[in-house]
C-alpha cells in the first residue's frame, strides 16, 4: 500500500504548480486553487508496512508415525494457517521470507554440539531406533524428516527477524514448525528441538549488531527453553505469559513461577506471569499488558519484539483451556507493534485447534499489515488476575521504574543497630492490651512451645471462663488493615492509614450477656509458614478446645468460624465430634471468597447434626454455588447479598446482626443432651 499524502491545508512551505484551469482532486476534495497545484515543496512518501511471512511445506514432514491417536502437533497447523492468510487475502499482500536450514553455527549460539549432532543423527535412525529416541525424551516424537523440519523451523525465523531488523520488511509471521520454545540447551522438549526465537535473538545480536532483544511469550506453556537462554543476560527480555496451576501445568517447573526474574546483571530481565488456574479470558490479557508487559517493554526500549506466538491460549483449544479470542491477539499484537519502530515478529509456536490457531494468527497479520483489531468489549479482568499481576509487580517493582514503589522486604532493612518491628507485633500488643482495659479479656496461655511461639497474644478469652454456662469459641481473620502509602517513597501515612475490626462489636455483644468468649485472631500466612501454617491452625484450635472451652464444662457452646480458621475449625469438629454433637447449640462460618466450603470428613451422626446446627453464610458469586450435587456435609450453606467480593471483617459487619439473632436464638432452643 502506497500512502503518498498531499494536503493543501497544512501551514507548510509549499511549491505553486501551474495546472491551467483542469482540476484536480483527491477523493472529494480540491487541492488546487486558482489553476494552481498546490504540493508540499519536499514530498515524502510515508513508510507504508511490508510484512513478511514465512512459510516452507517442508516443514510438514516431521510427523508422528509412531502412536496410534493423533497427535496435537500435527502438519495441518501450519497449512491451515497458511490456508487463511490466502483466503482472507492476506497472503497476496505479504513478502514471503525464504526458509533456510540454520547453521550449526547458529544453533550453537543457544545449544550444545552434542544437541546439533543429536538432531542431525535422527534422520539416519531406524523406525524402531526412532521410537525409542521419543520414548527417552519428555513429550517428542521423531521422524526421519524431523531434523530437516526443525532446521527449516529455526531457519526460517533467524530470516524473518533478520530481514526486520534491516528494514527490509517492517514486521512479519514466521509459520513455522516444530516449535522452539520448550527446546533446552542439550534436550529436546515438548514439541521442540531447537528453540527458534532464542536462536534468532542471539543470530542478531551477532550478526546485525542488534543490542536489545523483547521476546514475549504469549504460548499458554512456559517457554523454559527461552527463559534459560537468556537468564543472565541483561539485553534480553524474555516475558511470558502462562498457565501455571502453582507448577502443576505442563511444563510443571517452579522456575515458570512470578519470583523467578533473572539472575545477576539481568536480574528483572526475565518476566513470569504465572495464571493460577484455566480459564483466563481476553480481559486478563490485555490487564496483564496494560499493567506489566508494556510499561516495561517501554522502559527497557528494545530494538526489535519477537514474540513466542503459540495459540494455545486461544478459545477453543484442547490444551490451554483458556479464552483468548481472536480480537485479543489482534490488540495484543497492535500493542507490541508501537514498540521499537514497529519491528515486529511473530513466530508460531504451539495451539492445538487448527480454527482456533488459524483464525487467532489472521487476526495477528492482519494488525501486522495495518488493519485496526477488533473491538473488545469492556475489559475486566478477573480476581485471579489482579491478584497475580499484583504479586508480578511486587517482585518486578524491584528492577522497574514504571512499577515502583511497591516493592518492600524487612528483611533486608533488619540490620544491627536498627530497631525494625513487623507490623503484625505491634498489633497483638495493642489487641490485647486493649482486650484487656475495655473487656477484661487475658491472652490464653499456650502450649505446646511451637504453638505458643505461633500464637501467643493472638488467643485472648475471658477470665473468668470456668464459671460460665455459655462459651463462644470465635476463629476469625486479624482485622483490615489500610495503608495510605506514599508514591514514591512507599511510606505510610499513618495520620491516614487505619485498622478496622469488626469482632470487637461482637465480644462486647457477647460479654453483655454475660458468656465467656475464647477469641483467636488468625493471622495471614507468610512464605515460611503457609504449609505448616493451617496445620499448626488445627492443633491450636483442638487445644483450644480441649483446655479452655471444653475444660471449662459449660452448658452451651456456639462455634464461630470467618476467614481462613474455618477449615482448621472443622479439623477440629471432626476430631472431637462427639465432644462437640454434646455441648455445642451451633455452628456458624463465613468462608472466605474463594476459599472451599468446609466439609464434615466422617460418617454417621455428626454429619445430619451439623446439617440441621449450622449456618454456613456465603457470598452470591461464591464458587460453592456453581457446584452440582451439594451435600448435607456441607452444612446448610445460605447465598447473602451483597458479600461479593468482601473482606472478612466487612462481611461480618454486614452479618452482625444477623449471627447474633441467630446464635442467641440457638442457645435459648438448645437443650443438652442428659450426661
Ligand atoms: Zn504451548
Amino acid at each position: 500500500m502506497e500512502d503518498m499524502e498531499i494536503d493543501g491545508t497544512e501551514a507548510q512551505p509549499y511549491v505553486l504548480i501551474e495546472t491551467g484551469n483542469l482540476p484536480i482532486t483527491v477523493g472529494n476534495r480540491p487541492i488546487y486553487t486558482n489553476g494552481r497545484y498546490i504540493s508540499k515543496s519536499t514530498p515524502t512518501p510515508l513508510k507504508s508496512t511490508k510484512t513478511g511471512v514465512v512459510y516452507d511445506r517442508r516443514m510438514r514432514y516431521h510427523a508422528n508415525i509412531h502412536e496410534e491417536e493423533h497427535h496435537p502437533e500435527d502438519p495441518s497447523r501450519i497449512s491451515s494457517i497458511q490456508s487463511m492468510f490466502k483466503a482472507a487475502g492476506c497472503l497476496e499482500k505479504m513478502i514471503p521470507i525464504n526458509a533456510r536450514e540454520v547453521t550449526k553455527d547458529e544453533v550453537r549460539l543457544v545449544h550444545t554440539d552434542e544437541h546439533w549432532d543429536f538432531v542431525a543423527k535422527t534422520s539416519a535412525l531406524s523406525e524402531a531406533q526412532l521410537g525409542k529416541v521419543a520414548d527417552d525424551y519428555n513429550s517428542i516424537y521423531v521422524n526421519k524428516e524431523t531434523a530437516l523440519s526443525a532446521r527449516l523451523s529455526c531457519g526460517g525465523v533467524i530470516e524473518l527477524c533478520k530481514a526486520v531488523a534491516r528494514g527490509d520488511v517492517t514486521n512479519g509471521f514466521a509459520n513455522v514448525r516444530p516449535p522452539g520454545h520448550h527446546a533446552e540447551i542439550n534436550e529436546p522438549m515438548g514439541f521442540c528441538f531447537f528453540n527458534n526465537v532464542a536462536v534468532a535473538a542471539q543470530c542478531l545480536k551477532r550478526d546485525l549488531k542488534i543490542e536489545k532483544v523483547f521476546i514475549l511469550d504469549w504460548d499458554i506453556h512456559h517457554g523454559n527453553g527461552t527463559q534459560k537462554a537468556f537468564y543472565n543476560d541483561p539485553n534480553v527480555v524474555y516475558c511470558s505469559i502462562h498457565r501455571y496451576d502453582n507448577a502443576n501445568f505442563y511444563p510443571g517447573d517452579p522456575q515458570a513461577g512470578h519470583t523467578h526474574v533473572g539472575n545477576g546483571p539481568a536480574k528483572g530481565k526475565t518476566i513470569n506471569i504465572p495464571w493460577p488456574r484455566p480459564g483466563m479470558h481476553d480481559s486478563d490479557y490485555i490487564y496483564a499488558f496494560n499493567k506489566v508487559v508494556m510499561p516495561i517493554a517501554y522502559e527497557f526500549d528494545p530494538d526489535i519484539v519477537i514474540v513466542s506466538a503459540g495459540f494455545d491460549a486461544a478459545e477453543g483449544d484442547p490444551i490451554g483451556e483458556n479464552h483468548v479470542t481472536p480480537a485479543a491477539f489482534g490488540h495484543m499484537t497492535h500493542m507490541l507493534k508501537s514498540l521499537a519502530a514497529g519491528k515486529l515478529v511473530l513466530a508460531l509456536e504451539g495451539g492445538y485447534n487448527l480454527d482456533s490457531i488459524s483464525n487467532s494468527a489472521l487476526a495477528c497479520v492482519k494488525v501486522l499489515l495495518g488493519e485496526h483489531p477488533a473491538k473488545l468489549g469492556p475489559i475486566k479482568p478477573s480476581q485471579e488476575c489482579v491478584e497475580t499481576i499484583y504479586q508480578v509487580i511486587r517482585v518486578q517493582s524491584r528492577y522497574w521504574s514504571c512499577l515502583k514503589p511497591i516493592y518492600i522486604d524487612s528483611a533486608e532493612e533488619k540490620v544491627p543497630g536498627k530497631l525494625v518491628i513487623d507490623i503484625m507485633d505491634m498489633v497483638k500488643l495493642f489487641r490485647t492490651r486493649y482486650l484487656f482495659s475495655k473487656l477484661k479479656m487475658v491472652p490464653a496461655p499456650l502450649a505446646p512451645e511451637r504453638l505458643a511461639n505461633r500464637f501467643t497474644d493472638l488467643v485472648c478469652c475471658s477470665n473468668d471462663l470456668h464459671c460460665k454456662d455459655v462459651i463462644i469459641f470465635f476463629v476469625h481473620d486479624m482485622a483490615d488493615y489500610r495503608a495510605d502509602t506514599c508514591a514514591t517513597s512507599n511510606l505510610t501515612n499513618l495520620a491516614t492509614s487505619y485498622m478496622s475490626d469488626s469482632v470487637y462489636q461482637y465480644i462486647e455483644t457477647i460479654i453483655n450477656q454475660s458468656y465467656g468468649i475464647v477469641d483467636v485472631d488468625v493471622p495471614p500466612p507468610t512464605n515460611d509458614t503457609q504449609k505448616t501454617d493451617l496445620h499448626d491452625l488445627k492443633d491450636l484450635l483442638i487445644f483450644l478446645w480441649d483446655h479452655f472451652v471444653d475444660y471449662a464444662n459449660p452448658k452451651k457452646v456456639v462455634i464461630i468460624g470467618a476467614g481462613r480458621g474455618c477449615r482448621s475449625l472443622m479439623h477440629c469438629i471432626n476430631d472431637r465430634d462427639t465432644m462437640i454433637m454434646r455441648s455445642t447449640a451451633c455452628v456458624i462460618m463465613v468462608p472466605g471468597n474463594n476459599d472451599p466450603v468446609p466439609t464434615i470428613a466422617k460418617k454417621g451422626d455428626i454429619v445430619n447434626w451439623y446439617f440441621e446446627n449450622s449456618l454456613v453464610l456465603l457470598p452470591e458469586n461464591h464458587p460453592f454455588w456453581t457446584k452440582k450435587g451439594v451435600k448435607k456435609d456441607s452444612g446448610k450453606c445460605i447465598p447473602v447479598k451483597g458479600l461479593n467480593n468482601m473482606s472478612i471483617h466487612d462481611k461480618l459487619h454486614i452479618l452482625r446482626q444477623d449471627i447474633i439473632d441467630y446464635f442467641l436464638q440457638r442457645l435459648t432452643d438448645f437443650i443438652p443432651p442428659r450426661q
